[in-house]
């Protein structure tokens, strides 16, 4: 049997990658000898986030579409499949933030949410089924959130889709576990990425974060690409269904 961290010969998509979680997933993927394709919509920011992986020796492609369409999202992992003959592990990580108090939510913005944070992990996971279904292997992952479970004010259609997105992990592990495929979710607490710059350099914010984490800071993007490799190999062959919080044991402190 092989190492069971090892992804030697794995072909990975990563969307949202070329930055913050969805890039550190995919250098830790890449480190554990995956071929790991970055999704964006950006080919200018792609190339250069590929170009310093492949600086680190390490295996890269890219994957230039929008997660929200579905023809696009299609089109790509059917080409994935084509040029390197199987998809074996998908991570959905794209996804958006918007703030506003609930009552003037605007509904553009919801719908973007919505869209992008439920609708777009459906739309990918289908994509890349069928590959996965034929061959009888496969691993995905969702990235959810502390807010698939617990709330805060300002954020509440984010807090419904990641909580969507538990479900949605739940629900697909259910029905893809016969084709021995499985589908767990990370669900990060407070990391430091482009997402929260906002709430990093929000002074009191920062002060919070850091009082009511129990690690008291806030989490490095590197140290959830442990994680996304157990779930990516076959160290995780019977656990699915599952959403693994990484949070400085925030959500378990009173
Ligand atoms: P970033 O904003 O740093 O990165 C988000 C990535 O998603 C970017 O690469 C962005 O690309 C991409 N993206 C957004 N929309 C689309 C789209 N329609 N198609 C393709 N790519 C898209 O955020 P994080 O790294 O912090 O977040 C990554 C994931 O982790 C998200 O799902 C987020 O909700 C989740 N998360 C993050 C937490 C944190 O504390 N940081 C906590 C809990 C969950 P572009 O530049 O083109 O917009």
């Amino acid at each position: 049997m092989d190492p069971p961290f090892d992804l030697s010969g794995k072909v990975a998509l990563v969307t949202g990658a070329h930055r913050g979680l969805g890039f550190a997933i995919a250098q830790g993927l890449a480190r554990a000898g995956a071929t790991v394709v970055l999704n964006g919509r950006s080919e200018a920011t792609l190339a250069a986030a590929a170009r310093s992986l492949a600086d680190q020796g390490l295996s890269v492609d890219t994957a230039i579409f929008d997660v929200t369409d579905r023809a696009a999202a299609r089109a790509a992992a059917a080409a994935i499949e084509r040029s390197r003959g199987h998809l074996d592990i998908l991570f959905n990580n794209a996804g958006i933030q918007r703030r506003s108090p609930f009552a003037e939510f605007p509904q553009e913005d919801w719908d973007a949410l919505i869209a992008t944070n439920l609708t777009a992990p459906f739309i990918v996971s289908q994509a890349v089924l069928p590959g996965m279904i034929a061959r009888k292997r496969g691993k995905i992952v969702h990235i959810a959130s502390l807010l698939s479970e617990l709330a805060r004010p300002g954020v509440v259609p984010y807090a419904a889709a990641k909580g969507g997105v538990r479900q949605l992990t739940r629900g697909m592990a259910v029905e893809l576990a016969p084709h021995n495929i499985q589908v767990n979710a990370i669900a990060p607490g407070y990391f430091a990425t482009e997402m929260n710059r906002a709430l990093m350099d929000n002074a009191e914010f920062n002060a919070w974060v850091c009082k009511r984490t129990p690690a008291g800071r806030w989490g490095q993007p590197e140290e959830l690409s442990g994680l996304a490799v157990f779930l990516a190999s076959s160290a995780s062959d019977y656990v699915s269904g599952q959403m693994i919080v990484i949070d400085g044991a925030m959500s378990v402190a009173l």
